[in-house]
């Protein structure tokens, strides 16, 4: 198969249409069969209840390929299964994880020619979404809905070396105590744009969010988790009490890494923003970055609260997890069973 002529290492994280997305219809009760449409527009009514009350869930994995030339993906079936549940929560049919699964595999086939190769940095992008297509004018759930998905090549995260950022505490919150942060789900995006656009204008990489009930605990940033390593090596890893951090894939597969293959003491539980000057090395996980390092936080005093090497380097433990990660991403490193999932 040939591949598209595309410059794979000046790629952005932008839109780029490709040949294939995936759809499915919800209606009469039922999700009806796998289209692969190379029509990338979605014409709807106005009416349609993704317009008017923001049923809207979506997922965010990557394809990519392994030294020896295959193409894979990593834990799809995470992904499959909280996009299931987060489906529920705003009372939209969720779509089956098989099926999920089996429609990832269909879209990266239909478009392997996108598939950035090995050693480029760049990978493809896919974007599951679903969204309410029926009318719907009263509050209340709408009856038709359509499954989605998009991929589009991006480039490497990092260009010339993973770099620490800065981080400001929010004034605002991110997600309500026992609200919709723990799902992914466009309508906890809408609301951080604003205090995104705000960090960004003060030269902030991103947003530290406290506990919305409280202001007392670490929450996560705009759209990753916080990982911490203590003075003698250990990773802790903020709880919500209040059900309010989205469970990313990315630190639950970093925490396994860290017990099970590391050997280092991992602990999971509410953290206190106080407790910050504790720790040696901060970090955002996430599918994009892995793990993005964190070199200061900077409070609503403005207090400057600096981790270890600060803005120089990446600390060794963190450092050492995501080289770990990413080895078992690339296939590298052997994993546990099942992460690393062949499409081609
Ligand atoms: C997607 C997302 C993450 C990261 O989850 P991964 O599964 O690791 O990519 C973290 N926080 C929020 C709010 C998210 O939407």
């Amino acid at each position: 198969m040939e591949k598209k002529d595309i410059d794979w290492g000046s790629l952005t994280f932008a839109y780029t249409k490709t040949d294939y997305s995936y759809a499915c219809n919800y209606k009469d009760g039922a999700w009806g069969e796998d289209i692969l449409t190379p029509d990338h527009s979605i014409v709807m009514s106005e009416c349609a209840g993704i317009f008017h009350y923001c049923q809207e869930v979506f997922e965010g994995l990557k394809a990519y390929t392994t030294k020896d030339g295959r193409i894979v993906c990593f834990r799809p079936d995470m992904n499959a299964q909280r996009m299931y549940d987060s489906a529920q929560r705003i009372c939209m049919p969720p779509f089956p994880v098989d099926r999920f699964i089996n429609a990832v595999k269909m879209v990266v086939k239909a478009n392997l020619a996108w598939v950035p190769p090995f050693g480029s940095g760049a990978t493809l992008y896919i974007r599951p979404f679903m969204i309410a297509t029926g009318d719907v004018i009263g509050v209340k759930p709408a009856t038709e809905y359509q499954f989605r998905i998009l991929v589009t090549p991006v480039g490497p995260y990092y260009k010339g070396g993973v770099q620490p950022v800065a981080l400001k505490v929010s004034a605002y919150d991110r997600a309500a105590p026992h609200g919709t942060g723990n799902i992914k789900a466009g309508l906890n995006y809408a609301m951080s744009l604003y205090p995104s656009v705000e960090a960004h204008a003060e030269g902030y990489a991103d947003n530290m969010f406290l506990d919305s009930q409280t202001r007392t605990y670490v929450e996560e940033s705009g759209g990753a988790n916080f990982l911490f390593v203590t003075a003698d090596g250990g990773l802790v890893v903020p709880q919500s009490f209040t059900d309010s951090i989205l469970p990313s894939i990315t630190r639950r597969s970093l925490v396994q890494v860290a017990e099970d293959i590391l050997g280092l003491k991992v602990e999971q539980r509410p953290v206190r923003f106080d407790e910050i000057d504790q720790f040696v090395e901060c970090g955002m996980c996430g599918t994009a970055a892995v793990i993005s390092p964190v070199g200061k936080v900077v409070d609503l005093e403005g207090n400057e609260h600096v981790f270890g090497a600060g803005m120089e380097h990446v600390g060794p433990v963190l450092a050492k997890l995501r080289a770990t990660l990413t080895g078992i991403q690339a296939g590298e490193i052997e994993g546990p069973e099942g992460w690393v999932v062949e499409i081609a």
